[in-house]
């Protein structure tokens, strides 16, 4: 390569000046590095004659000043990036040291070949000092002086890149040393500075997700193509603290040095997701509500049909005395299903908003056996099916939620009655299994039938709310595919697992295993004659029944009446309030008060009553409301009541709870 092209002129001019022209090629390979000059340059730095570039490439390295040896060093490898300038002091083989100016730049070089080049001017002449320590101290300020310049440059391009609302990062693909990484980027990120950035480098690249497969793919093709881009969506960091979103271009260039790198510029629309996925969420509980609303409606319509028909039915046939019985059984069995229904809505509900917890009472194991063998009586009677049990266990008295328990049983034992078809058999066996759990029992109850089985696509879906197998073969079965889901969710609080092994056609089998606190004491002795001891407490005994509803008090009244008691009914809360206050303290034995009531509450009601100055303050208050959740107790005591009975009234339920609160 020839430098010597210049015009007279210009050459004459470089030579006063003592200005030589110089390119420098490194082969990016090996990093050998060919030196070229001009005439003038070969005679400042005293080339010998006929030495090759890449002779002459080491022997300028050999003679640069060894205290400004460094300083070369760092300017030659700036030059790659930035055009750059130095004063360094160069060891003239015959002229001795001269201080040389040396400003270069990038010039465009060939495949695998980084090319820089640019002037070599001999200064010494211009430096009007001796050459004591000042003039190193002159050398350190130009120099300082030219690289702070250069500094005040790159920290602007930065700080451009900074303001940018979108984060950029940019990395070389060998090595993965970070380039730069603006503001935006560390932010999404969440890193602190770069030097953390390049610690986490892979870490960080490694884990970050795309929603698309082929992006994968894509981006591992870039590293061989240039001057292509990929643009896609990622998530940055996923599932941790700094999760981000992100939209993002990514592109492989050339840096100066010769370097592939992966430069990717990201938008953050994090923001835009979570709205994105909230109405997803919005538009899928929307859709559950719905079905959830067709299948009540359906479901409650059903047995509701059935009340309204017979009803009419009974209206209509009312002289003949046993179709009207059979009609009045109609009625009672399809508004007891549609309060099962109502109630197991109402536990979902429960179960759902998370309120559900434990009442746990002391209690006999051997219970369980004793109440289902009544309640199932009718559903084997009908459909003469064998019924066994086997009880094997060592501890009988436990503490636990029996409510929950027998729920739990009643649901497996009523579902299996009713797809087993008739002349089958059910078992259910009790037994204890071993527990290394200090102060607990572990128990296994199996309910085994010989019904119509469960496909093993649904048994996936058996716990599911709302979901049946709706087959052919399950007959006219009615139920609400709610059982086994609240089934599930009681054995889930109680710490226990259920499992089930079922083959078309041949049967199923439920197992639950349930851990339960084993209790110190002995239960207390069951009441012998309960019936007969609240009947003897409540004879005689006068109720003021608050209720707005006029069937309801009517039905209320006709029950207490029949148990013996003295009804006085009040409309609503104001009304009781002033009966209360006219009448003679004691008159009253036991208020029964219902919640919601328009003009005055029960809550309200019953805080004014526990405010009257005189006896009267202390007269027994029972809730008596279709509120029937846990809170709605809790709210009831709180506000002063005695105790809480829901709606619809269970006879032996109110007079028990009367008597209890009678009694004091
Ligand atoms: P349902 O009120 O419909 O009985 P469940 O949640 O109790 O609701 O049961 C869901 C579905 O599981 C039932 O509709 C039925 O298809 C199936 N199933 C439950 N128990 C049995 C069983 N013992 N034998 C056959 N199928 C059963």
């Amino acid at each position: 390569m020839d430098l010597n092209t210049h015009s007279d002129l210009a050459g004459e001019i470089l030579r006063e000046s003592r200005a030589g022209l110089w390119r420098v090629e490194t082969d990016l390979a090996t990093g050998q590095g060919r030196l070229y000059a001009d005439e003038v340059m070969d005679e400042l730095l005293g080339t010998p004659a006929g030495a090759s570039p890449e002779e002459r490439f080491a022997f300028h390295i050999g003679h640069v000043h060894p205290e400004d040896a460094a300083l070369f060093r760092d300017y030659a490898a700036n030059l790659a990036e930035n055009r750059s300038e130095i004063v360094y002091r160069y060891l003239h083989p015959a002229a001795g040291e001269m201080y040389v100016r040396c400003c270069g730049k990038r010039l465009p070089g060939g495949p695998g070949v980084l090319a820089t080049g640019g002037i070599h001017q001999d200064i010494s002449d211009v430096i009007p000092l001796e050459r004591d320590g000042q003039t190193e101290q002159w050398l350190a300020e130009v120099n300082s002086n030219l690289r702070q310049e250069q500094v005040r440059q790159e920290n602007y391009y930065r700080e451009l890149l900074d303001v940018q609302n979108c984060g950029l990062m940019a990395y070389t693909l060998p090595g993965h040393r970070v380039i730069h990484m603006n503001a935006e980027a560390l932010r999404m990120y969440g890193l602190p500075d770069i030097d953390e950035a390049q610690r986490r480098l892979n870490e960080i690249v490694s884990k970050i997700q795309y929603p698309d497969q082929d992006v994968v793919e894509k981006l591992k093709a870039l590293r061989t193509q240039s001057d292509s881009t990929v643009d896609y969506e990622c998530i940055i960091n996923p599932g941790e603290e700094h999760e981000c979103h992100a939209l993002a271009q990514t592109r492989v260039f050339q840096t100066p040095s010769g370097d592939r790198a992966v430069v990717t510029t990201f938008i953050d629309i994090s923001t835009t997701v979570t709205l994105k996925n909230a109405l997803e969420r919005a538009e899928a509980g929307s859709r559950a509500k719905t079905s959830f609303l067709f299948s009540m409606s359906h479901d409650l319509r059903t047995p509701m049909n059935a009340v309204i028909g017979c009803a009419e039915l009974m209206e209509r046939h009312w002289a003949e005395r046993d179709r009207a019985y059979a009609y009045l059984q109609k009625i009672k069995e399809s508004s007891g299903f549609l309060l099962s229904l109502i109630n197991n809505v109402l536990e979902m509900a429960r179960i759902e908003s998370g309120k559900e917890m434990l009442r746990e009472t002391q209690w006999d194991v051997r219970e369980l056996n004793e109440t289902l063998c009544t309640i199932m009586e009718t559903g084997i009677q009908n459909k003469q099916l064998e019924f066994h049990t086997t009880t094997n266990i060592q501890h009988t008295k436990v503490i636990c939620d029996a409510m929950k328990v027998r729920e739990i049983i009643i649901n497996l034992l009523s579902n299996a009655v009713k797809y087993t078809p008739v002349g089958g058999s059910i078992t259910m066996e009790l037994e204890e299994l071993p527990c290394d759990r200090e102060g607990y029992a572990l128990y296994r109850t199996s309910v085994i039938d010989t019904g119509i089985g469960i496909s093993p696509e649904y048994q996936p879906h058996l716990f599911d709310s709302f979901t049946r197998e709706r087959r052919a073969d399950e007959g006219n079965v009615v139920g609400t595919g709610l059982g086994l889901s609240i089934v599930k969710a009681f054995v889930d609080v109680m710490g226990g697992t259920i499992d089930v092994e079922s083959e078309m056609g041949k049967g199923s089998k439920f197992t639950v295993i349930l851990p339960h606190k084993l209790a110190r004491e002995e239960a207390a002795p069951a009441t012998q004659d309960e019936k007969a001891e609240y009947l003897v407490v409540l004879a005689g005994k006068r109720i003021l029944l608050v209720e707005d509803n006029e069937l309801n008090a009517e039905i209320a009244s006709t029950i207490l009446e029949d148990a013996g008691l003295t009804t006085e009914v009040a409309a609503d809360g104001a009304i009781a309030l002033a009966m209360l206050k006219q009448a003679a303290p004691g008159y009253y034995d036991l208020i029964l008060m219902d919640i919601q009531m328009p003009h005055m509450d029960g809550y309200q009601t019953t805080r004014a009553i526990r405010a009257l100055p005189d006896p009267r303050a202390q007269t027994p208050i029972i809730a008596m409301t279709a509120n029937a959740f846990e809170e709605d107790r809790a709210a009831a005591l709180a506000a002063g009541m005695n105790d809480h009975v829901a709606k619809p009234i269970e006879v032996p339920k109110l007079m028990r709870a009367m008597a209890r609160v009678l009694r004091g």
